[in-house]
């Protein structure tokens, strides 16, 4: 498996204006563009940075992932994101592996990315997103 660079530090907010403001507005990170990913129940903010990107994450539904990370640990960040050449082969390999993953098969993620979560008991509890662009 090759893994080709951090992708993205995915980090929960409660409020996306409030995170633009510090991200972009303060830190002067260039805003790319948002979007709501409808089966994760988030809508997702991208700023650039180098060779890699923040990705601030606001739940549109009180039931989604990122209200209940943020009802549990409060905000912060939630993932680390590594771009794979090949998420399939990724996923076999590292399930040949005996690691415990959260998608067996990837979704759909912003962007048109291919993603997998790993199960963050399989990691040191850090939730580690795989993601494939094409
Ligand atoms: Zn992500």
């Amino acid at each position: 498996m090759k893994i080709l660079k951090i992708d993205h530090i995915g980090i929960a907010v409660e409020n996306m204006d409030n995170g633009k403001n510090f991200w972009s507005d303060i830190l002067g990170l260039s805003f790319e563009g948002d979007e709501t990913v409808a089966e994760q129940k988030v809508k997702t903010a991208f700023f650039p940075v180098g060779e890699s990107e923040v990705e601030l994450l606001e739940s549109t539904s009180p039931d989604g992932p990122i209200a209940k990370f943020i009802e549990k640990k409060g905000e912060g960040i939630q993932h680390i994101a590594f771009r794979v050449e090949n998420i399939e082969s990724a996923l076999a390999e590292l399930k040949s592996k005996g690691v415990r993953l959260i998608d067996e098969i990837p979704r759909k993620g912003a962007g048109g990315a291919k993603i997998a979560f790993l199960h963050p008991k399989a990691t040191s509890g850090v939730l580690v997103e795989l993601c494939e662009r094409g």
